[in-house]
């Protein structure tokens, strides 16, 4: 297993209260350090995504309506929740670009699982729309891109963060290759995208509330077959913590044994199908010490 994190992740600045701060990277690369994580597995850098990949996945014209937007010193809001500093395009580009090395990590044989270490998260990111934190769709960009990579002729992209996935839905609903499960707190933010019906797209909305033994249930019977029907080649994870019971934005009830259950259920599926190979990318995740132990226990099951 390989981690990727860049320095200018940790110094995309929001303005003061705002939950998806740099301290979630601070705390998180201290507690993997603290509990050894980090001797097993260095901190490798991650390097930033190209203008191309951006493209081929985000509507034409974004990237520069992007950079169009960043300050060059403060703080500068694109809607009521999505802040850009003077780092962060590049925070955004090294977040996709940590999912593109994990990519080429994983089917160059080098690796089996890639976890990136990264901030600003990206699955609400549309194709031409920054919202709820998110200015680069990490995940969908690397996913879209894959497919042109010999030996990739189908993917999975599975997301647990405790917000919809709609982002990803936008830029991969046309694309029949890439399947899609997102699960998420419903009704709740951001409340688009969630209806969408496609063969490819398996939404699993769960009401407030719901605990890990309704939370595994609802998984098992709406990804397993969906995943064993489409026999992806390549698995990449929205990774998000904010389904913690301690989490301070949402209503679910998780705990670090329902993520280290779901991480192990999927690895299960990516040996049986895509030579275990997995790109896992930190979404949501808010409480400092729930989202820090919860990324402990995904690794461990990641490194299995
Ligand atoms: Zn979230």
């Amino acid at each position: 297993m390989r981690i990727y994190t860049h320095q200018d992740c940790i110094e995309h600045a929001v303005p003061p209260g705002h939950p998806e701060r740099p301290e979630r990277l601070i705390h998180l690369l201290r507690h993997l350090e603290d509990i050894g994580l980090t001797a097993d597995y260095p901190l490798n850098t991650a390097t930033e995504i190209n203008d191309e990949m951006v493209n081929n996945a985000h509507q034409t014209g974004y990237l520069a309506q992007l950079a169009a937007g960043q300050p060059s010193q403060g703080i500068q809001a694109l809607d009521a929740d999505t802040w850009m500093g003077p780092n962060s395009l590049n925070a955004a580009r090294c977040a996709a670009g940590a999912v593109w090395q994990g990519v080429t990590d994983v089917l160059s044989g080098n690796e089996q699982r890639v976890f990136c270490a990264v901030r600003p998260p990206g699955h609400h990111a549309e194709l031409g729309t920054a919202m709820g934190f998110c200015l680069l769709n990490s995940v969908a960009i690397g996913a879209i891109n894959a497919l042109q990579l010999p030996g990739v002729d189908r993917v999975a992209i599975l997301d647990f963060d405790v917000h919809h996935g709609n982002g990803t839905v936008d830029l991969c609903r046309g694309i029949p290759e890439i399947l899609v499960c997102s699960s998420f707190q419903h009704p709740y933010y951001p409340g688009r995208l969630h209806d969408v019906l496609r063969p490819n797209i398996v939404n699993t909305p769960l009401p407030a509330g719901t605990a890990g033994d309704d939370f595994r249930r609802a998984i098992a019977r709406n990804w397993w077959p969906a995943i064993e029907r489409h026999a992806p080649d390549l698995f990449f994870l929205s990774a998000g913590f904010d389904g913690h019971r301690d989490d301070p934005l949402a209503q679910l009830l998780l705990d670090e044994s329902d993520f280290s259950w779901i991480t192990g259920e999927i690895v299960d599926r990516a040996n049986a199908y895509a030579q275990g190979r997995i790109v896992s990318a930190l979404e949501g995740g808010y409480d400092l010490e729930a989202t820090s132990r919860s990324v402990a226990t995904h690794l461990e099951a990641l490194g299995k």
